[in-house]
């Protein structure tokens, strides 16, 4: 190299921890990627298992569509996706990813061990170990029913100031528990379990498309007390449905740490919507509490862009306004409904 030459090309497995950095935060934000995959899998069932808050040991076993044994070593590959191909494909894209970022991502902080089976006869498994990337993956056979298991040991063992950044086992865990909490209201189709350290915390049941079933799952997730005093809203106008459930103004928390807003299927955290939520609430809310809220709008996935940030929790909607004012109008009429005056005049 001569002295004037001071720019290189990254080797890849640093460039997949600089990546890392991105998405992989924490044990919670492993789960979230490894669920999304599951889900984008079209499973049925997911079961995550934790020790130690998810630092020792992180464990997803899906029963999805699964990935052939050419195809193992690919997933872990940095830019390699199996869900959109060309650019019109992420204008409308519907799996919850694309990037095909985060098992190249997760595997170079970790150890990684991904089990799968595309096939029906449950002695055609495959596996694949990689550890911090160091190795070219191997494949193996190993047995697996339909479907896979990703399982990420020791995360940011190789990576020491990230590690230092990972909290008690407890908060780890609580981290954990809040992306279950969020990916199990995303779909109620599916049934779910979590357990830490050999203890099942949540065994959620699939639920059809009823209320009763949804709310049963809802009640489970976050408070019974939340759902008794709760509005349920369904409404639909020019091309956006809203639909789901909307605490009573009696039901506000000091932090806005319950409220659940999915766009098409997305845990969203957006300033358009907080904005209309927030003035939908005014006049029947006092300054400073936040309402309980689990909300779900479905619109046109041409109409709204997710390719915003890595963790995808932004959105761009081509039409912030008509969003907003339908968000609005909706929940104020909703609200209306139940405000203190009206409740005496009815009564009285
Ligand atoms: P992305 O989800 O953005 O495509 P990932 O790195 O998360 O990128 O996954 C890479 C690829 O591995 C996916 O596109 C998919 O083909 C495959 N894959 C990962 N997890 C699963 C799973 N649980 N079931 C089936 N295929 C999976
Ligand atoms: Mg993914």
């Amino acid at each position: 190299m001569s002295e004037s030459s001071r720019i290189r090309i990254l080797d890849p497995r640093l460039a997949n921890q600089i990546a890392a950095g991105e998405v992989v935060e924490r044990p919670a934000s492993v789960v979230k990627e490894i669920v999304e995959n599951a889900i984008d899998a079209g499973s049925q069932r997911i079961e995550v298992e934790l020790e130690a808050g998810g630092s020792r040991l992180i464990r997803v076993r899906d029963d999805g569509i699964g990935i052939g044994e050419e195809d193992l070593p690919l997933a872990l590959s940095r830019h390699a996706t199996s869900k959109i191909a060309s650019l019109e494909d992420l204008e409308d894209v519907s799996s919850l990813g694309f990037r095909g970022e985060a098992l190249a991502s997760i595997s170079s902080v970790s150890r990684l061990e991904l089990i799968s089976n595309a096939a029906d006869d449950p002695a055609g498994g495959w596996r694949v170990v990689a550890e911090g990337r160091q190795m070219e993956p191997r494949v193996t056979p190993a047995p697996h029913p339909r479907g896979t298991s990703v399982l990420v040991r020791d995360l940011f063992f190789n990576t020491p100031a990230r590690r230092k950044f990972l909290r008690t086992e407890k908060t780890e865990f609580g981290h954990v528990e809040e992306a279950f909490r969020r990916l199990a209201l995303s779909r109620f189709d599916i049934a779910w379990v979590l357990r830490h350290n050999q203890k099942v915390v949540h065994q959620l049941p699939a639920v059809a498309s009823d209320q009763a079933g949804r709310e049963r799952r809802i009640g489970s997730l976050l408070s019974r007390r939340f759902l008794d005093e709760a509005l349920h809203v369904d409404l639909e106008a020019t091309g956006l449905r809203l639909w789901g459930w909307v605490g009573q103004p009696t039901h506000s928390r000091a932090q806005a740490d319950q409220q659940y807003f999915f766009v098409n299927g997305r845990i969203v955290r957006d300033r358009l919507v907080a904005h209309a939520i927030r003035q939908a609430y005014r006049d029947v809310m006092f300054h400073g509490r936040h309402p309980v809220f689990v909300l779900y709008l479905e619109l046109d996935p041409r109409v709204v862009d997710v390719n915003v940030h890595p963790t995808k929790h932004e959105v761009r909607f081509r039409d912030g306004r008509l969003v907003h004012d339908f968000l609005f109008s909706s929940l104020h009429r909703a609200l209306a409904s139940v405000k203190p005056n009206d409740a005496v005049a009815e009564s009285g």
